[in-house]
């Protein structure tokens, strides 16, 4: 991916307050969250609708202003910028990603692209060839003479995934971003995120409820009714999962068992095809493949049993 060659910087949020007054009602969508979130780092926002993600990552993005508290990028107070200047550096700095792809229908895939890079003030001949380079690097070169209606969903996100990287952003933002996709095209766009973070350094913040998303994040937050209720690593998630029928919500996860559990049982077998390829392609011998085929079948059964224990 030789488009991006900025890496991410440390968003931080300081005790964020946002309240909506819309005539005499008044709701405190935010009650103080402090988070800070890293580059190279995939971190997913996960809680009920109505928490406040969507707020939170408003402000995060400075597509809207805290009634209180700090945003930073990096050493930059963003909630300090005039509208203008704040306009131009969330252009320049962050790349969102909606639920719904966001795309203008009139347009085609490589022209929806090339939209921020006009703002940005990128000359044409430059932003022809960057447009397609991204559209290639989200795996949809060969679409984009398509507008959104010829494209499926997954084909719409992605192309929505080149113009959230068009001006090669530091900070990604994607709210619910798989929410409308089913579980392959969603794993795609996953990859796609994780790699933007492992490989390119990028800070990325997803949110999502979809628990087999956030397994494959470095670092779990909760946010229930405007407050962060916890940290988790998918590691913890893993273990809540496989530690009996208690439910996690107890201990103030959100993640219904269940889902865990599927969530866990396609990662084994994600796995285990894997271990299985590399055996045929040679690159590794079936003796050696061995123990650590038998330990996931057998975690494989036992999720199995678990799932069929749980009613799935
Ligand atoms: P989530 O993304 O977790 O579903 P939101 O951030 O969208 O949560 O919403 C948090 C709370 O703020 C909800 O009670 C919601 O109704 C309220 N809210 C969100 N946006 C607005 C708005 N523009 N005006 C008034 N209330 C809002
Ligand atoms: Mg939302």
């Amino acid at each position: 991916m030789e488009w991006f060659t900025r890496k991410g910087v440390v968003v931080k949020g300081v005790n964020l307050v946002k309240i909506y007054r819309t005539g005499p009602l008044e709701v405190q969508a935010l009650r103080g969250v402090t988070v800070e979130f890293y580059p190279g780092s995939l971190t997913v926002v996960m809680g009920p609708s109505g928490s406040g993600k969507t707020t939170m990552m408003n402000l995060l993005g400075g597509v809207d202003r805290p009634t209180g508290g700090m945003v930073y990028h990096g050493e930059k107070r963003i909630d300090l910028l005039s509208d203008s200047e704040l306009d131009q550096h969330r252009l320049e700095n962050v790349g969102f990603i909606f639920q719904t792809f966001n795309l203008i229908p009139t347009l085609t895939a490589i022209e929806n692209v090339e939209l921020p890079m006009i703002f940005a003030g990128i000359p044409k001949s430059e932003r022809r060839k960057r447009a397609m380079g991204l559209l290639e690097t989200v795996g949809i070169g060969d679409k984009a003479g398509h507008k959104p209606y010829e494209l499926s969903g997954g084909e719409q996100q992605r192309v929505a995934i080149a113009i959230a990287l068009a001006n090669d952003p530091p900070i990604i933002l994607a709210d619910e971003p798989t929410a409308e996709l089913d579980y392959e095209n969603a794993k795609n766009i996953i990859d796609m995120l994780e790699g933007l973070a492992r490989e390119q350094g990028k800070t990325i913040v997803v949110t999502t409820h979809d628990p087999r998303v956030a397994m494959r994040s470095d670092r779990i937050l909760r946010l229930e009714d405007g407050v962060l209720k916890g940290e988790y690593s998918p590691m913890d998630l893993e273990r809540m999962s496989l530690s009996g029928p208690t439910t996690p919500t107890q201990e103030g996860g959100v993640y219904p068992l269940i889902d865990v559990v599927r969530a866990r049982l396609t990662r084994v077998m994600e796995e285990i095809s894997r271990l299985e390829e590399r055996v045929r392609s040679g690159e590794i011998r079936l003796e050696e493949a061995f123990n650590i085929y038998q330990d996931l079948k057998s975690q494989k059964r036992a999720l199995e049993d678990l799932l069929t224990s749980l009613g799935g």
